[in-house]
């Protein structure tokens, strides 16, 4: 197993345990030791879920006033054991103790890990993809890493390059540890790119040879759009979190595309020891993920639909996706074939863009196509440097097939303008 003790930040070894919360785990007692405010006060009966299929189910009281009393940090039992076996299902992990923990959403649990392995100020260093996720620089950012990045293609981090740069690193630092690289393995967010089942493998054997921690933040995982070809993985199928043999893989999952973003439902799976710590970090903040949501999430996945349930919906999700992808291209191809340049991805809700002869589409957007209400994200948001460059994020999750032609029609007019000028 990994010597976690060589990774933990000194705010992360520093907090203990509460010990009320300790108290609140033992059965059975008489309830004088915590805070709780007596529920009879709470003024909800009873919830009515009809879902779009028809479906209906409620929360009656009894489970209202334990989705609305304080409750364990780590999730609330139901739900914890959902989560625990659809792992099991999905990543198999080799080895006994690994553990999860429900979370609000994953920026919650991805900025907790940050806190946890960084010592802010400190120059600790990391590896991120570039680009990289906005949300997860700007957690990092004020941590004030020292961030290596690694360039993807269509296909995810480049091994062969990533190797050369640890190297690079390690030949001017030999004793400066990377602690851990950052990435989205699945519809990457903004490039879309999707890592293939081979490179991830390549980057998990450098992870052991350099001895680095990989934090996988997979909230597409549910949004692989490839269609599945008889006794042939779809890349999301086999997770770092799937292969990994020592507890170096800490694994962010979310509800967030596939049932709401709303809900703030996410978990994070691995080693015990890291675990634990992202547990402790809770009970000085949130205490816990909403109860809530957190009952209605169970409910709905654990008894009313169950694992099959999820499956189906996710069927559903990816349709409703790769629809959208599939429009978007079209229409991009038909308005501005001569003017971007991207590759059709795989997962996910994004296209990574190339202004064709831009050399700054930030000025570009800025001046000329949020003037006409055509609102893209520039590239250098997703850059640790900021560096300006001639990409775009534009997502095509939730624009009507008119909206989109219109704002093509309007990009190829700024393009045109621009060209001319
Ligand atoms: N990671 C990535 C790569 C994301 O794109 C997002 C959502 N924008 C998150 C994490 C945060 O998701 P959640 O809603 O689960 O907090």
């Amino acid at each position: 197993m990994v010597k976690f003790s060589s990774f933990l930040s000194r705010v992360s070894t520093l907090r203990e345990p509460s010990p009320i919360r300790y108290l609140l785990r033992s059965p059975g007692m008489f309830k004088f030791a915590g805070g709780l405010p007596n529920p009879e006060g709470f003024p909800f009966e009873k919830i009515t879920f009809k879902l779009k299929d028809g479906t209906q189910f409620n929360i009656e009281e009894q489970d209202l006033n334990y989705a609305f009393q304080y409750s364990n940090t780590e999730g609330i039992q139901p739900l914890l054991e959902f989560i625990h076996s659809h792992q099991l299902l999905k990543h198999e992990p080799k080895y006994s103790d690994w553990d999860v923990t429900v979370t609000t959403g994953s920026q919650d649990a991805l900025s907790k890990s940050f806190e946890m392995l960084l010592n802010s100020g400190q120059g600790d260093t990391i590896i991120v993809e570039t680009p990289c996720y906005t949300g997860a620089l700007a957690a990092l950012t004020p941590l004030e890493p020292n961030i290596i990045t690694t360039p993807i293609d269509a296909n995810g981090i480049i091994p062969e390059l990533l190797e050369d740069i640890i190297k690079g690193h390690y030949a001017k630092n030999p004793t400066k540890k990377i602690k851990f690289l950052y990435c989205v393995p699945t519809g990457q967010n903004p490039s879309g790119a999707t890592l293939t089942i081979d490179r991830k493998k390549k980057i998990y054997e450098l992870a052991t040879r350099y001895d680095f921690l990989i934090l996988e933040d997979d909230p597409y995982f549910y949004l692989n759009l490839e269609v599945r070809q008889q006794n042939v993985p779809l890349s999301s199928d086999v997770s770092f979190l799937s292969m990994d043999l020592d507890g170096r893989v800490l694994r962010f999952d979310s509800l967030s595309k596939v049932l709401s973003s709303g809900l703030r439902i996410g978990w994070v799976t691995g080693h015990k020891e890291l675990v634990e710590r992202i547990h402790l970090h809770m009970q000085t903040n949130s205490l816990h993920t909403s109860g809530l949501s957190q009952k209605t999430v169970s409910k709905l996945l654990g008894t009313v639909w169950g694992v099959k349930g999820l499956e189906n919906h996710v069927d559903l999700i990816q349709s409703l996706y790769r629809k959208q992808r599939d429009l978007f291209v079209k229409i991009i191809d038909k308005h501005l074939s001569q003017y971007v340049t991207y590759s059709v991805p795989t997962a996910g809700m994004f296209l990574w863009m190339k202004f064709n002869n831009i050399e700054d589409s930030k000025k570009f957007i800025e001046e000329k196509t949020k003037l006409k209400r055509v609102l893209f994200v520039p590239g250098q948001a997703f850059d640790p440097l900021y560096k300006p460059g001639p990409y775009a994020r534009a997502s095509f999750s939730i624009e009507t097939a008119e909206n989109m032609e219109d704002a093509c029609i309007a990009l190829k007019e700024c393009f045109e303008q621009e060209y001319r000028e």
